[in-house]
């Protein structure tokens, strides 16, 4: 028996009858008396429930008859039961911990968002059959197709010749030209631009040939890129991302439309898509080596660039804010222009 009795009230099995008594604890054992030490009762600790108990309130515990035991002063805690509550009630107490929680819910929700996800999409990449990949990104084609292409109007011959140095440049850099396919469209929507799909299918637009038509090599450049961000997976990763938040926000705050959205909509999405500063790099130095590797220049890649910033500074004004797109896919020019300059192989 403990040396201290707890003194409180012990309250009859569902009822409000209550008497002054008090607790004595032993290692298993707990028994109330009352003022005359006559026994109210006596159970075992594993038979007792605690309520948690906040800052400021009595820790009350219940029997397994419905009595209940509230001692009198609030600040006591049952011994055996800081293992059980003490960490939630410490989190209670504890403003800085609470204030930590509040940030760090975020970032790691963050984390999971643009770091796991996107990682584990990419592995999995690597189990998924081609076939689905393939569907995959003709399915995002045709989508885009609809929305923002129409045929191209370059001759046939301008086409073929691109083509030919396009299946030049697949040839020696061994990649399979069963997958990397490329498709010329008329597009007022992305203006001179390019871009690829997960399967490797790379889009250029007339608008862009023609941009470049005194500097086939600046074209090369602009082809490897989308071929890098290809080899990176880019699209699966933000694909991936966008699906994983989706699902997570809708989880968070209710909205199982959003979920619906990420099901029907993975086309549409992939025009607003916007690759990060990470991927952008990646796929630039994957242009430079590779330039390199054929025994061209990574000034083509940087004049590449250089053109189409250029470009939209003049045509800045005439146009709205649809011809920043290629720029707003591919941010901070200035920076890629002078890294393609200065590139040095290792
Ligand atoms: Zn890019």
């Amino acid at each position: 028996m403990s040396n201290y009795p707890i003194f409180g009230c012990y309250y009859y099995p569902n009822s409000s009858q209550h008497i002054k008594s008090y607790a004595h604890l032993s290692h298993e054992q707990i028994t109330l008396v009352d003022s005359e030490n006559t026994t109210l009762l006596a159970s075992t600790i594993d038979n007792c429930q605690l309520d948690s108990p906040l800052p400021g309130m009595a820790s009350e515990l219940n029997f397994a008859d419905g009595g209940r035991f509230i001692p009198q002063d609030v600040e006591f805690r049952w011994p055996f039961a800081l293992k059980e509550h003490g960490l939630s009630e410490r989190l209670e107490k504890n403003k800085i911990l609470i204030v930590a929680s509040v940030l760090l819910i975020p970032l790691l929700l963050w984390l999971i968002l643009y770091r796991l996800i996107p990682s584990v999409a990419v592995y999995s990449v690597n189990l998924a059959p081609a076939s689905t990949i393939e569907t995959m990104g003709e399915q995002t084609l045709s989508v885009i197709e609809k929305v923002a292409l129409e045929p191209s109007q370059l001759s046939t011959n301008k086409q073929s010749e691109i083509q030919q140095q396009w299946r030049l440049m697949l040839n020696s850099l061994n990649l399979d030209s069963a997958k990397f396919r490329l498709s010329f469209y008329q597009s007022d929507y992305f203006s001179a631009n390019a871009f690829a799909l997960p399967n490797g299918r790379v889009v250029v637009t007339d608008e862009l040939v023609d941009l470049l038509k005194n500097d086939p090599d600046a074209l090369r450049a602009i082809l490897l890129h989308e071929i890098g961000h290809v080899q990176h997976h880019h699209s699966i990763r933000l694909a991936a991302q966008a699906a994983a938040s989706t699902v997570v926000f809708a989880v968070i705050f209710g909205d199982l439309e959003g979920i619906l959205e990420v099901v029907l909509g993975s086309g549409s999405s992939f025009l607003q898509q916007a690759f990060s500063r990470d991927m952008e790099q990646e796929a630039d130095v994957y242009a430079i080596k590779n330039l390199l590797k054929l025994g061209y220049s990574n000034h083509d890649f940087a004049d590449a660039i250089e053109a189409l910033e250029n470009n939209l500074q003049a045509q800045e004004g005439s146009y709205d804010d649809t011809w920043l797109k290629y720029l707003s896919t591919h941010p901070s020019s200035q920076e890629r222009i002078e890294y393609a300059r200065q590139y040095k192989p290792q």
